[in-house]
């Protein structure tokens, strides 16, 4: 039966995020000939119209508030409302990022609606819609099915190829005038200060170097920088790299880091401890560099090399440089 289903596109940095069009993709499979609307906030929200139609919007709606610049709960939760109160969807989905992970909880208490978040894969099987999503820290996967009311998923990035865009394909547009409660605004943003420099987003990365206590210093990253700088990927770490102060935590994956998904991770100097593999094991190909053969990282690598990172890493980077001109 055809569905109603509603997307939320995570924006950020005035740059629509890849899990939106991500999202889009699982949007069309669940509305099998339904409408999909896509929602997009902040007074910049029309630069987006296009790619949205183009990986499979059939509407979207912008909310052009200047409070939607930068994210906060109380003004995304209030404007996400009103517009699921106008589309009335059958299905909700955003992506797993920081904002998806903050607003969706608070959206589906307050409306009274199951969450299911984390998904890795979403299929229709006799007109369900099944959800993956892992759990004990990514050793085992469950399905779950919603089985009454609307259905609210959150998407895990990189896990779900997104549509071809079609620059044929165009979008009925909206503008939502959304009003807030003023008492309800709690927070404004003031500044936005990074910590870490500009470059590849790290939970939606291609390909990833990242470096542990076996990296040994702050100095020690700069190789692993200068591969993924080659390869056009991110730097991430372990938390022994960071609690040993080689890196901003923002750079660290597992447990209580961020959790990737690249086709390619390098783990370097990586002991491969339960915590961190949460964060990663589900890369495509995983390549591990350890001077200990025993260390527990090879046990889910692809490829394995037994070797000194500081020697193995710049050898990699001059035959990539060779193969990549
Ligand atoms: P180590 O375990 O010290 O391993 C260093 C590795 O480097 C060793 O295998 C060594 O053989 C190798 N090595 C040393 N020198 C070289 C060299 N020159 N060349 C090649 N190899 C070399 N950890 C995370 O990563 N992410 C998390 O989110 C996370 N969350 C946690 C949550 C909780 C509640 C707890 C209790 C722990 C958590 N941890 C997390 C910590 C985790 O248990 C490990 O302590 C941590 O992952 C170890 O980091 P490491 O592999 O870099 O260091």
């Amino acid at each position: 039966m055809s569905k109603n289903v509603l997307v939320f596109a995570d924006v950020r940095d005035k740059k629509l995020r890849n899990v939106a069009l991500e999202c889009l993709a699982v949007a069309r499979k669940v509305a099998d000939g339904g409408v999909v609307t896509a929602a997009v906030f902040g007074s910049f929200a029309k630069d987006f119209v296009d790619p949205l139609a183009h990986h499979g919007a059939d509407r979207v709606i912008t909310v052009l508030n200047p409070e939607l610049d930068q994210y906060t709960t109380d003004a995304y939760f209030q404007a996400f409302k009103q517009v699921i109160e106008k589309v009335q969807p059958d299905a909700i989905f955003t992506g797993h990022t920081a904002v998806g992970r903050d607003v969706s909880p608070r959206i589906a208490a307050r409306l009274g609606l199951g969450l299911i978040s984390d998904c890795t894969n979403v299929e229709v099987q006799d007109g369900q819609i099944v959800f993956t999503r892992p759990i004990y820290a990514g050793k085992a996967f469950v399905k779950k099915v919603v089985k009454e009311g609307t259905v609210f998923a959150t998407i895990r990035p990189n896990n779900i190829e997104a549509m071809n865009a079609d620059p044929g394909r165009k979008a009925e547009t909206e503008e939502l005038q959304v009003t807030f409660a003023q008492d309800l605004l709690r927070t404004i943003v003031k500044e936005v200060v990074r910590k870490t420099a500009e470059g590849v987003d790290l939970s939606e990365a291609r390909v990833i170097v990242a470096g542990g206590r076996g990296v040994k210093s702050a100095e020690g990253f700069k190789p692993l920088q200068e591969l993924a700088d080659l390869l056009g990927g991110a730097v991430g770490a372990s938390r022994g790299a960071c609690d040993a102060g080689y890196c901003d935590y923002a750079l660290q994956i597992g447990q209580t880091g961020k959790v990737v998904t690249p086709d390619l991770y390098i783990a370097c100097g990586i002991s491969g401890a339960i915590q961190h593999l949460a964060g990663m094991s589900n890369s495509k190909v995983i390549v591990a560099i350890n001077k200990d053969p025993e260390a527990n990282i090879f046990q889910v690598a692809d490829y394995g090399i037994v070797g000194d990172l500081f020697e193995v890493v710049p050898l990699l980077t001059e035959e990539f440089k060779k193969v990549l001109g």
